[in-house]
C-alpha cells in the first residue's frame, strides 16, 4: 500500500520517450509543442489603424482629405502635412501617418475634415512588431496550444505544428455481471457503465480511446484480453477484477502477460485496489469497478500519466482552495476525494458518498480533497479539482 504522494511520485518519475509528429493547425488543440517556435516576421507587420477613422499627417483639427484605404489594399501612399485619407480597422496606415482618429470624432464638408478634438501621437495606431517581433521565442517547447495559441500560429502563417503525439489508450472492463446498455438483461446482471465514465474523461481532456473490450471473470479470458489490448495501445485502462476477491483475475493476468507492478493499493477512499504498472513504454492502471472509485482514480492518477506522455509539463488537474459552505469531518479512516458541488465560490459536500455512488459524482463539479481525521467548519478552505 502507497499513499496517495507516493502513487503520483511513482507516475511522475517515470522515464518515457516522447513521441511526436506534424500535425495540421486545426488538428492541434491541446497537443505540446515539440519545439519552440520562433517568430518569422514582426507581428503586426505593419502599422495598421485599431479604428474605422482617419488617419492623419501632422496634428490639427482640420485636414485635407486625399483619398481612402481599407484593410488589406496594398496600394502604398504617402501624406503630406495636413492631409488625411479615410482609414479602416486593420488597413495599413500610410507613410508619414501620426494618428488615427475615430470616426465618430469627426465631420467632413466637401473635401474637409474637421475634428471634435485635438488627436495625439501614435492615437489609434497599431504598432509594427507590438505583439511580437521578428526572431522572437514565440512558444517554449512543451507549451500547450489552445485556441488562441491556434490563433497565434495560424498569424504566423504555420498549418502545421510539430508536437508531442498523445498515447494511445485502451479500455478493457471485466465482469460477468455486465451487459451492455440496450441490451436485454437478466436477473443479476448490471449495465456496464464504467467505460462510458472513462472515455468520456478521455474525451473531456482531448484524449480518445482506440478499442474498448468486455471481458468475462475468467483467468485465461482475462490474460487473453491482456495480451491482445496491450500490443495496440500505449496506456491500457482495466475496470474491476483488481480487487482480492474470488473473481478478481487482473492482477495475475497482467503479472503472466510480463506486467511490472510499480503500486497496488492507495491509502485512500474510494479507489484503494488501484493498480499501475509498466511494461516496456507500455503503462497499466487497473481500476478498481465500482463507479465512483474508478472515475476519481482516473481523474486522480490517469490524467497526469496521460499528460506526461502528452509531453505536458503540467500534469494532471490543478488544486484549488475554497471555502466550504458547512462543516465537514473526514471520519472515513483514510484522506478522502469526495463527491462535491461548487456553486456561487463556496463548495458544498454531496449526499452519497460510497464507492458505487455515480449519481452524486454526476451532480457534482469537484473532487474535494480531505486528509484522514481532517475537520473542517463553514468557511474554511477545502481543496478541490474541479472536474466539470
Ligand atoms: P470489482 O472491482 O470488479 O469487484 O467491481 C466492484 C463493483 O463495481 C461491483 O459492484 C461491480 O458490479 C461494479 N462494476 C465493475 N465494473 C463495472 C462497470 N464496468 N460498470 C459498472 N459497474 C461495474
Ligand atoms: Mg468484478
Amino acid at each position: 500500500m502507497v499513499t496517495i504522494e507516493e502513487a503520483l511520485g511513482i507516475i511522475e518519475d517515470q522515464k518515457i520517450d516522447l513521441k511526436t509528429e506534424v500535425r495540421p493547425l486545426e488538428a492541434s488543440l491541446g497537443y505540446a509543442l515539440s519545439k519552440n517556435i520562433i517568430s518569422p516576421f514582426d507581428v503586426p507587420e505593419f502599422d495598421n489603424s485599431a479604428m474605422d477613422g482617419y488617419a492623419l499627417s501632422g496634428l490639427y483639427q482640420e485636414y485635407r482629405l486625399v483619398g481612402e484605404v481599407a484593410a488589406g489594399d496594398s496600394t502604398i501612399i504617402s501624406l503630406n502635412d495636413g492631409e488625411a485619407v479615410r482609414i479602416f480597422t486593420g488597413a495599413k496606415v500610410p507613410e508619414n501617418t501620426m494618428a488615427v482618429m475615430m470616426q465618430e470624432k469627426t465631420s467632413v464638408k466637401d473635401k474637409t475634415l474637421f475634428l471634435d478634438e485635438m488627436p495625439k501621437v501614435g492615437q489609434n495606431i497599431r504598432k509594427k512588431g507590438g505583439q511580437l517581433v521578428e526572431g522572437q521565442v514565440v512558444f517554449e517547447k512543451g507549451h500547450i496550444l489552445n485556441p488562441p495559441s491556434l490563433a497565434l500560429m495560424g498569424s504566423l502563417g504555420r498549418s502545421e505544428l510539430e508536437v508531442f503525439s498523445k498515447p494511445r489508450v485502451n479500455i478493457i472492463t471485466t465482469g460477468n455481471e455486465l451487459v451492455k446498455p440496450g441490451q436485454p438483461k437478466l436477473e443479476g446482471q448490471i449495465y456496464e457503465s464504467n467505460s462510458y465514465a472513462i472515455s468520456g474523461a478521455l474525451q473531456q481532456f482531448g484524449f480518445e480511446h482506440h478499442q474498448k473490450t468486455q471481458i468475462q471473470d475468467d483467468f485465461e479470458a482475462t490474460k487473453a484480453g491482456i495480451q491482445t489490448a496491450l500490443e495496440s495501445c500505449d496506456v491500457l485502462i482495466i475496470s474491476g477484477g483488481i480487487s482480492v476477491g474470488d473473481y478478481d483475475f487482473v492482477k495475475q493476468s497482467l503479472e503472466e502477460n510480463g506486467v511490472n507492478e510499480l503500486f497496488y493499493k492507495v491509502f485512500q477512499k474510494p479507489g484503494k485496489p488501484l493498480y499501475f504498472g509498466r511494461k516496456d513504454n507500455k503503462f497499466v492502471f487497473a481500476l478498481p469497478g465500482n463507479p465512483a472509485s474508478s472515475l476519481t482514480c482516473f481523474y486522480v492518477y490517469v490524467l497526469p500519466l496521460l499528460h506526461k506522455l502528452s509531453g505536458y509539463r503540467r500534469t494532471g488537474l490543478p488544486t484549488y482552495q475554497f471555502p466550504i459552505k458547512h462543516g465537514y469531518e473526514n471520519r472515513f479512516g483514510r484522506p478522502s476525494f469526495l463527491k462535491a458541488a461548487i456553486l456561487d465560490g463556496k463548495v458544498e459536500v454531496l449526499d452519497g458518498q460510497g464507492s458505487s455512488m455515480i449519481q452524486s459524482m454526476a451532480k457534482g463539479n469537484v473532487l474535494a480533497f480531505v486528509d484522514d481525521g481532517e475537520k473542517l467548519t463553514a468557511g474554511d478552505l477545502i481543496r478541490c479539482k474541479l472536474i466539470s
